[in-house]
């Protein structure tokens, strides 16, 4: 397990000062009962966002045939822009072209959450989930797609409820065809009108 690997921990009683500050230079009043619990309650989310512990991740299982392309779809993860501090969300389309090892389904979303679980962009998360595909099946032969939705842009500046695709994509993937196959594959399965 490397050092980027150990799960991070946050300073608690410190968020939380600063959550009363930030509710008094809003013009609040952080002693009013609505918002007396606040600050704990946004320190234990930043605890939680944080503090991710993702559980096992690499646990393979020899391929039955090689050369075939596993790919699971619709998993959803949310995040936080680290931009804006704002939420969003995406659902993730991840898939590999089976060589030695397989990967236990679960561990799909594992991996997509733990590097969902911090401050990033749509383009990194794509990118560190494929890395650790990359890294965990010793293969090259890996896409990431993710389509999303930005509260940075739906509920601030433009205020537009929008859709963006991000993926990231490697050996075999992008060959033309593949790439094609792959890309379509997404645009099919990703719902492309879910609410929140
Ligand atoms: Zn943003």
């Amino acid at each position: 397990m490397s050092d980027s690997d150990q799960v991070k921990k946050i300073d608690h009683a410190r968020v939380k000062a600063l959550v009363t500050e930030l509710l008094e230079a809003i013009g609040e009043d952080p002693t009013r009962e609505g918002l007396i619990e606040t600050p704990r309650r946004i320190a234990n989310f930043w605890r939680e966002f944080i503090e991710y512990d993702a559980g096992k991740l690499d646990t393979t299982f020899s391929a039955v045939k090689h050369n075939q392309m596993v790919a699971v779809t619709g998993v959803k993860v949310w995040s936080m822009c680290e931009h804006h501090m704002l939420p969003f969300w995406c659902d993730l389309s991840i898939a590999y072209i089976a060589e030695e090892k397989v990967l236990g389904l679960s561990k799909f979303a594992r991996i997509a959450h733990k590097h969902a679980h911090k401050l990033t962009l749509q383009e990194q998360l794509v990118s560190d989930v494929a890395n650790e595909l990359k890294e965990i099946l010793e293969t090259e032969n890996v896409a990431v797609m993710a389509k999303g939705e930005h509260l940075c842009m739906t509920m601030r500046g433009i205020k537009t409820p929008h859709r963006m695709i991000s993926t990231a994509l490697s050996g075999k993937f992008h060959q033309s065809e593949q790439r094609m196959e792959s890309v379509s594959y997404t645009h099919l399965t990703l719902p492309t009108n879910r609410e929140v």
